[in-house]
């Protein structure tokens, strides 16, 4: 398959949906960010690289930071963690109170802001039982499954999200209502904003994406360790919850489990083959980017890959 050349047609063909839409104003150091660029990079299994555009500009990663949140609560807790939230599409936006409310401080699943608000309580507590700086070890865990150790948090994104950060406080104050956070509220929180604040490029993304495409192989990385069953159940939480309200349109078109971020970047994988990363700032109303959504449509058209 010549990926290369696919993906530099798709990339020229989407160009004129990048002024559709727009990036997110809600974080106002996210809306200081060049919304005109757009990157896309796929490795494969066998240890390929395909990039074109932007694919080496770190963005803010955002809600795909969730994963790997994920990925250490299930390799610290284990099935613990579904005590405090459940594995379910919420049909509703990602900082929704409503459903919160009516399902009394459980969250739906990891993948919305108060089932990750709830990880990084669970992850505070893990570490700090341990005796471990759990900020120092989850970008450890980031540059080891990227293989790139100079990641970092960007405190002014985190600083900037706080500032105007009412609705995630409000979630925090629920969750902590329902007895299901148990730091203080000030600290998850800042932890929180802390992990949506990295800042990785699409080849960055693409690369620690891999072992979450290849579930055949260990998965242990700063001493986090996932089954080959655990590595399929996190795909199947990225498919079934991995874009807010528009999980089934992505499964519908694009056919792949992946998360989005509303920094406007896009993390998929075809499980045995790839990982993919897209970026793009402008969002559509679901908080997608938009020449992101359709880049990867195109591209599991083109190639016929998808895992139906
Ligand atoms: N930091 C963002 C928030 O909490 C993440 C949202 C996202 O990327 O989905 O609103």
């Amino acid at each position: 398959m010549n990926y290369q050349e696919i993906i530099e047609e798709i990339l020229a063909e989407v160009k004129p949906l990048q002024g559709k839409g727009k990036q997110a104003d809600y974080i106002p150091a996210l809306a200081k960010v060049n919304p005109d660029q757009s990157g896309i990079c796929i490795h494969t299994l066998d240890g390929d690289e395909f990039a074109a555009g932007d694919a080496t500009v770190r963005f803010s990663i955002q809600s795909i930071s969730k994963v790997f949140t994920l990925a250490m609560c299930l390799g610290l807790e284990g099935d613990a963690i579904w005590q405090r939230m459940g594995k379910e599409p919420s049909g509703t936006a990602f900082n929704s109170l409503i459903q919160l409310e009516i399902e009394k401080g459980k969250p739906r699943n990891p993948f919305i802001n108060a089932g990750a608000i709830v990880m990084c309580d669970i992850l505070i507590s893990s570490m700090k039982a341990r005796n471990k700086d759990y900020l120092q070890n989850y970008l450890a865990f980031i540059h080891d499954v990227s293989g790139c150790n100079t990641i970092n948090y960007n405190t002014d994104i985190a600083d900037s999200e706080r500032s105007c950060g009412y609705l995630n406080a409000a979630i925090a104050n629920m969750l902590k209502y329902y007895g299901n956070i148990v730091n203080e509220i000030e600290e998850v929180l800042r932890f929180y904003f802390l992990t949506c604040s990295i800042e990785m490029s699409c080849c960055e993304l693409a690369k620690a994406f891999i072992p979450f495409a290849d579930h055949n192989k260990p998965f242990e990385f700063n001493g986090i360790a996932l089954t080959a069953s655990q590595v399929k159940r996190m795909n199947a939480i990225m498919q079934t919850c991995g874009f807010y309200d528009e999980a089934g349109e992505f499964s519908y078109l694009v056919g792949l489990p992946g998360k989005s971020g509303v920094g406007g970047g896009i993390a998929a994988i075809y499980p045995q083959r790839y990982s993919v990363a897209v970026w793009s700032p402008r969002l559509n109303e679901k908080g997608n980017s938009i020449v992101g959504l359709k880049t990867l449509e195109l591209l599991t058209t083109r190639t016929k890959e998808s895992i139906f």
